[in-house]
């Protein structure tokens, strides 16, 4: 997942392979719920691992239920419709579908239990509006305070003074959230036990693909609710949750959209986007975002758990639809509108102004400052394309929505020409706070970056080079780290070289043999650990005499041509910074900037004495100076690739600079050299 304080995505070209998506929202939360709620153990595969799953697990865990990882699965066991716990604050974030469904059932346990529960979220949560339900509520007699703006969590549940009234129909509001009607349906089997529990939705219910989910749920967990068109519903006298035993979670629709739209934008020529997790087996209304991704030139082909998307129609086609049905989905709609001739106006969608953030604003904003133009209304948006893309910053707003499905604007090379002048080549895309997406989809972008391919001008890298003992690897490491970016340290190649033909017994003038040890490296980074045929290297490497057998490894040409592919595999989306002694010269000799850090051979020598001593290794600052300066000499002053500053790299002396100033430095370097508005 991405933590950094924005993403930059450079202009993209084209996408191919095969993505798996997360579990559904909709439906984990429910599950989560409806275990919780049952007796016995209810044994959940395929859950969705984000924040708004988290949150309610972590409710659950307060209530009283078991709640046990297994595996990849969880192990839920349930109250079996009896309080555990009489007094629980819980904190649930951001998540509407943990606070509704929650809301009812605690406030009709503690009702009818003596319970007493206060609920929270962050402050946005406290902005969005559960009034509506809170009224269904109190029909029934339930005892429901709001503890600050009324309408609005925080909320405080408690006993109820009289008996629960389930013998009147409850009422509903239907046309501002479909989240209020399923969050009573979930709860109201707990008080069915003397009468039937009719519920009745007052104007017309939006979104009724996710009552729908909500439905097929309850009947998993063995309650028939009897539906009356899309007015009335009945819970039967004594229904009783069951658990299923186990259940699995299908992925996620409304995710897939991004995926569909990825496909008909950007799989072209032969090649095509297969999705895993959802197909046309779905009980998810959200699926029918494929009709709308048909009508605008999707060519999308399923079978049970899968789909397979290509370009249809190039550009796309501009709708008109009413989105009611798929109000999440339809913001990838907005975002295909760019690729569209036309004009698209999307809908019946005033729900968007009630989610994550108002959806109709946001969308407006962002799509703006790409250059499309966008008409607002109080219930429709219409977007139509920019007639000059121009690089934006996404404010994201803390919807992991908005995040992903602006990340597809990346693709706007593809709406040039290719023989278009490189000035046209594209704008890049940033994504601000992309580690929204965790609400729904923890790892969107690394799984965009696995289908996606950069635009003409490549992956962006950055190259540091300078001597040895300069600081550089601590400094590329750290703007890599700052950007979201991979990290090369190319010095590592040589290193495991030379620690593989040492443990070998190869010596360091046997250039055949060296290369054929630097051909078959077997070496991965990962978790900031360098491991060579899967054994953890990283102190070995940074031994002293590793170090010096490096220098003398790397002065091989033949050593040096059996690195160079290895090295530029590593140019992989989002970006790269990579560090060592060639790479802006050599290596990446097309990077977009070239930094070359220099500090007098007395500094580096203190510096490396200060790290040893550190380690409990003592040595004099003499010898490692003496050391440092042979090996400058044999890195400037070898055949191949010596060390000196690449054609317009700037040039950074750290002798006086903090490792934060050097960091600064080159990130202010990397900023002005961004089109970012
Ligand atoms: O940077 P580091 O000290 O880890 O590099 C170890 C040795 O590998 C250096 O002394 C240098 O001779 C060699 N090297 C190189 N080209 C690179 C990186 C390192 O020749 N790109």
């Amino acid at each position: 997942m991405f933590t950094t304080p924005f993403l930059d995505l450079p202009p993209l070209a084209s996408a191919e392979g095969s993505v798996r998506l997360p579990g559904s929202k909709s439906i984990s939360n429910r599950v989560l719920l409806l275990a919780g709620l049952s007796a016995g153990t209810t044994v959940v595969h395929d859950l969705l691992d984000s924040d708004d799953t988290r949150v309610m697990l972590a409710a659950l865990r307060d209530l009283g239920c078991g709640v046990d990882a297994d595996g990849s699965a969880w192990r839920i066991t349930g109250l079996g419709g009896r309080l555990a716990t009489r007094e629980a604050s819980l904190f649930l974030g951001n998540a509407g579908t943990a606070m509704r469904p929650l809301t009812a059932a605690l406030a009709v346990l503690a009702a009818t239990q003596n319970g007493r529960f206060e609920l929270r979220g962050v402050p946005r949560m406290h902005e969005r509006p559960i009034g509506d339900l809170v009224d269904a509520l109190r029909q029934l007699g339930c005892n429901i305070t709001s503890l600050g703006q009324e309408g609005f969590p925080p909320l405080r549940l408690a006993a109820a003074d009289t008996r629960l009234n389930t013998a009147q129909p409850i009422r509903v509001r239907g046309d501002v959230s479909s989240q209020f009607l399923t969050a009573l349906l979930l709860a109201l089997p707990l008080v069915s036990a003397e009468h039937a529990v009719t519920v009745e939705v007052d104007g017309e219910l939006i979104s009724k693909p996710y009552v729908d989910i909500t439905l097929n749920l309850l009947a998993r967990f063995g309650i028939q609710v009897q539906r009356d068109g899309w007015q009335r519903f009945v819970i039967p006298q004594a229904s009783a949750y069951r658990s299923p035993g186990s259940i699995h979670v299908e992925g996620d629709a409304s995710s897939a959209s991004y995926f569909v739209a990825l496909g008909a934008i950007a799989a072209f020529d032969g090649r095509a986007l297969r999705i895993e997790g959802v197909g046309d087996d779905s009980i998810q209304g959200d699926l029918r975002f494929i009709d709308a991704a048909r009508a605008m030139g999707a060519d999308v082909r399923s079978g049970p758990g899968w789909l397979e998307v290509r370009r249809g129609a190039w550009p796309l086609k501009a709708i008109t639809l009413d989105c009611n049905h798929i109000p999440d989905a339809a913001m990838t709609l907005a975002v295909m509108a760019l690729y569209a001739t036309g004009t698209t106006r999307l809908d019946n969608i005033a729900s968007w102004r009630v989610k994550e953030t108002d959806r109709i604003a946001a969308m407006a904003t962002e799509l703006r400052k790409l250059g499309a133009t966008v008409v607002e209304g109080p219930d429709f948006i219409e977007v139509s394309p920019p007639a000059t893309w121009r690089a934006a910053a996404i404010h994201t707003y803390d919807d992991h929505r908005v995040a992903m499905c602006f990340s597809l604007a990346a693709f706007n090379p593809l709406t040039t020409s290719a023989d278009a002048a490189p000035a046209a080549r594209g704008v890049p895309v940033r994504i601000l706070d992309p580690r929204c997406v965790a609400k729904t989809f923890p790892d969107y972008f690394e799984t965009l970056f696995g289908v996606a391919q950069p635009g003409p001008a490549g992956v962006p890298v950055i190259t540091i080079d300078g001597p040895t003992a300069s600081g550089k690897g601590t400094l590329a490491s750290a703007v890599a780290q700052a950007l979201g970016y991979h990290f090369l340290d190319s010095g590592a190649l040589y290193r495991a070289t030379a620690l593989s033909a040492r443990e070998a017994g190869i010596a360091d003038t046997d250039e055949p043999g060296l290369a054929k040890v630097a051909a078959g490296l077997q070496l991965a980074f990962h978790d900031q650990r360098i491991w060579l045929a899967g054994r953890d290297v990283s102190d070995d490497l940074r031994q002293e005499h590793i170090g010096a057998m490096a220098s003398k490894v790397s002065a091989w040409p033949a050593v040096r041509q059996a690195l160079y592919e290895l090295q530029l595999s590593h140019r992989r989306l989002p970006g790269l910074v990579a560090d060592g002694r060639d790479m802006g010269t050599v290596i990446f000799p097309g990077a977009d900037l070239k930094v070359f850090v220099v500090a007098s051979a007395a500094v580096r020598a203190e510096r490396r004495h200060k790290q040893l001593i550190s380690k409990g290794i003592s040595t004099s600052i003499d010898d490692l100076r003496a050391d440092l300066e042979a090996r400058d000499a044999r890195d400037q002053n070898r055949a191949v690739s010596p060390l000196k500053p690449a054609e317009g790299a700037k040039v950074l002396d750290n002798s006086a600079l903090t490792i934060d100033e050097c960091v600064k430095a080159v990130l202010d370097w990397w900023a002005s050299s961004q089109t970012f508005g």
